[in-house]
């Protein structure tokens, strides 16, 4: 049996707003290829998805059956409505062509080799920390995230995979946290202080997955605490620090047509 992971894209709002086009390519034009390459093999496609087609909830958990409040127009709609249109396309295939399709909606994740300059919260405030500088909290810091160990993230993929679910399915830690409270969190293992930075447009108030359909369908749940899960950054940080590198590489614009 072979198999296409389609999990291209950037996924950092702070990647995807600068490679705004980009996002929308890959897609758009790259989903459509990758899943022509599996009808054309007869492969098993998977599809990572995310939280982000959610948008900016109104229900909390989100469970799969939640069709989301997104801002077709707004910065963020670059990856949302591109990840959107992917799980329309992955559907499309299946049921036009009976492709053997799976969906995953990946929800905030984190683990070493995520680059010092990523973006996202967590090698942020890492960086920050360790370096003394204060962590910029975005807005109030009120808005929740659930952070989810990308070894469990991977695990859950992986089960994905080899099931038989073409409906989606959520994959993520479902302990929700104030952004505030990981600034804190960070903060008690390598110190630091806090300073206030404006919310970007359309940032989510609330992100928490329900895990249910993982967990009867996969029998999947993420077995990494957040503290174990934190732990395991800070050496990787710090190596990153000392090193200097983990730094994004220049961006090359690619066509995809
Ligand atoms: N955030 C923050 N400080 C930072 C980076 C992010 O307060 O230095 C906030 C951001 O506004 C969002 C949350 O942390 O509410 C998670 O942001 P991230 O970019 O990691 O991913 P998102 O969940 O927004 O895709």
């Amino acid at each position: 049996m072979d198999y296409v992971l389609h999990l291209a894209s950037p996924a950092s709002p702070k990647d995807y707003l600068r490679h705004a086009i980009l996002t929308l390519q890959v897609g758009s034009f790259g989903t459509y290829h990758a899943l022509e390459l599996a009808r054309a093999h007869g492969s098993v496609f998977l599809m990572a998805s995310t939280s982000e087609i959610y948008g900016d909830p109104h229900v909390s958990p989100q469970p799969e059956s939640y069709w989301g409040n997104v801002n077709p127009v707004g910065p963020r709609s670059v990856y949302d409505e591109s990840k959107r249109f992917s799980e329309a396309l992955t559907m499309a295939f299946h049921r036009k062509y009976g492709v053997e399709t799976r969906i995953a909606r990946i929800f905030n994740t984190y683990g070493e080799r995520m680059r010092i300059e990523d973006g996202r919260v967590l090698p942020n405030f890492m960086m920050q920390s360790l370096q003394n500088k204060p962590l910029t909290i975005y807005g109030d810091g009120s808005q929740t995230r659930s952070f989810c160990y990308v070894a469990d993230t991977v695990d859950g993929l992986y089960r994905l995979l080899l099931s038989d679910q073409i409906e989606p399915v959520n994959l993520g830690n479902p302990e929700e946290v104030t952004i505030l409270d990981v600034a804190r969190e960070v903060i008690e293992t390598t110190g630091s202080r806090i300073v206030s930075r404006p919310l970007p447009v359309d940032d989510p108030k609330q992100r928490k997955p329900d895990i249910s359909r993982a967990m009867d369908w996969l029998g999947w749940s993420p077995r990494t605490s957040r503290g174990e899960g934190f732990q395991r950054l800070i050496p990787y940080f710090k190596s990153m620090l000392s090193t200097g590198s983990g730094k994004a590489k220049p961006s090359v614009e690619t066509k995809v047509t």
